[in-house]
């Protein structure tokens, strides 16, 4: 028997205290804004959801706002906007939530995966502009788990080639970058606002934008009821109420009124959670072999700190996994600690082999000329091959209750000072991507 809790010590947790982590935060205003919805069957309408833009767009500092059912969509609407179609390329990180880029497909286009930054984990500038081609028309950048993306060296890029940028803001809503605010560094942002994200009002997504054809293009492609807002009788014959994506992207309106509260809540909830963040990270900060990923530059946030990851030294620990002490941990702490981040897209199949709507080829290929192969074989990424052996997930406080935190402080201290106990077995696999890896042929 051990000190550790996972080999048969006291943990320092009997139990998780559920009110520190409860999400989304839902008051008598959200509860009193969606009742009044559904009681005058307003679901389906659009005037509250032009109402949630309008205040939305004034928070985020963008002409243009549009809603949708969710964040995938308000995606796939940016993509189009921006003109992306048959033959292009567009460029994403391979680390990030599929519904970042896989909407391209459906367009035509193609996407092509460059490496993250193994530091931040964010979009490596190097390997984005490695990965340009003549054909490449757009760059997706996402602010991933909640850090700023390095806009300054990812706008100089789209500027000399020429390229769009959308933003994918869903992990880091109200966050910013040297002082201005993500989601207004692009041509178009987009992103999620479903219940586990920072800005959580059910299902629902966010399309915004200064550009007045983007608006237009989002418009047209899945909110039939609002074409007849943007399009004139010469650009547009007979009925005016088809959608060119044959989508329907309209938000559900009980999501709209609970937005119109959120807004009123979000710079207070995710201040305190930054709060909370950092005062547990003052309590670990000395502990060789971890260290906080939170952007260096004046003015740049962690807005919401949401999927927050950490970086993970296995040499510090005597080569034990992630995996491993992140067991350990949750043994002292009864969870909240995860380990890994997202598997990274380019071992997919859906983006290089599968053939999706029957072109007889891949359907990422579809449009390529032939013989290109866009395909980033084993190795080729090496940062986003390996971020899932490096990183831990921290819990996630959304209050700054120092008493609360203080037994996460201390689980973690406990486990480094004791990781000795821990056994390296089975420790040599790695997890998730490397998983992918041994079974990817080439
Ligand atoms: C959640 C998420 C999305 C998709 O949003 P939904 O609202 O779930 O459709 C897109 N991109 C990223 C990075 C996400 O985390």
């Amino acid at each position: 028997m051990g000190k550790l809790a996972i080999t048969g010590g006291t943990p320092v947790l009997k139990a998780q205290d559920e009110g520190l982590f409860h999400w989304p935060i839902v008051n008598d205003a959200m509860r009193a804004a969606q009742a009044q919805v559904l009681e005058t069957g307003n679901m389906s309408g659009t005037d509250i959801a032009r109402r949630f833009e309008a205040s939305f767009a004034s928070w985020q500092e963008r002409k243009y706002a549009l809603s949708h059912n969710n964040g995938t969509n308000a995606l796939n609407a940016a993509m189009f906007a921006v003109g992306l179609g048959p033959g292009d390329e567009i460029i994403c990180t391979s680390v990030t939530y599929w519904a970042s880029c896989t909407g391209a497909l459906a367009l035509g286009a193609a996407v092509v995966f460059c490496d993250i930054d193994p530091d931040t984990l964010q979009m490596d500038p190097a390997s984005l502009e490695a990965h340009i081609t003549p054909r490449t028309k757009a760059i997706m950048v996402v602010h991933y788990m909640a850090h700023p993306a390095p806009m300054d060296e990812i706008m100089a890029i789209a500027r000399k080639h020429g390229l769009k940028i959308i933003e994918d803001v869903s992990h880091a809503q109200g966050g910013h970058y040297k002082g201005r605010k993500l989601g207004t560094f692009g041509d178009v942002a987009a992103m999620s606002l479903m219940s586990c994200k920072s800005f959580a009002i059910g299902e629902g997504g966010m399309l915004v934008t200064d550009d007045a054809e983007i608006f237009k293009r989002a418009v047209v492609f899945g909110h039939y009821d609002r074409i007849i807002d943007v399009c004139t009788d010469e650009e547009m014959e007979g009925p005016k109420n088809i959608p060119w994506g044959g989508l329907k992207n309209r938000m559900h309106q009980t999501s709209a009124a609970i937005g119109l509260e959120q807004l009123k809540k979000h710079d207070a909830e995710i201040a305190e959670i930054d709060r909370a963040m950092k005062y547990f990270w003052k309590g670990i900060s000395d502990i060789p072999g971890i260290s906080m990923i939170y952007p260096k530059e004046e003015g740049s946030d962690k807005a919401g700190w949401y999927a927050s990851r950490f970086l993970y030294d296995a040499a510090a620990f005597g080569g034990i996994s992630n995996v491993t002490f992140c067991e350990a941990l949750n043994a002292e702490a009864c969870g909240g600690f995860s380990f890994g981040c997202n598997m990274p897209l380019h071992f997919s199949s859906v983006f290089f082999d599968i053939d999706i709507y029957g072109h007889g080829r891949p359907t990422a290929s579809a449009f390529l000329p032939d013989g290109v192969d866009l395909r980033a074989e084993t190795g080729a990424l090496p940062n986003a091959e390996k971020v899932n052996m490096r990183v831990l997930g921290e819990p996630w406080f959304k209050h700054d209750d120092h008493a609360k935190i203080d037994p996460y402080i201390e689980a973690l201290r406990k486990v480094a000072a004791n990781v000795g106990e821990l056994q390296p077995i089975n420790d040599t696999t790695p997890i998730l991507g490397g998983i992918a890896l041994s079974k990817r042929k080439k």
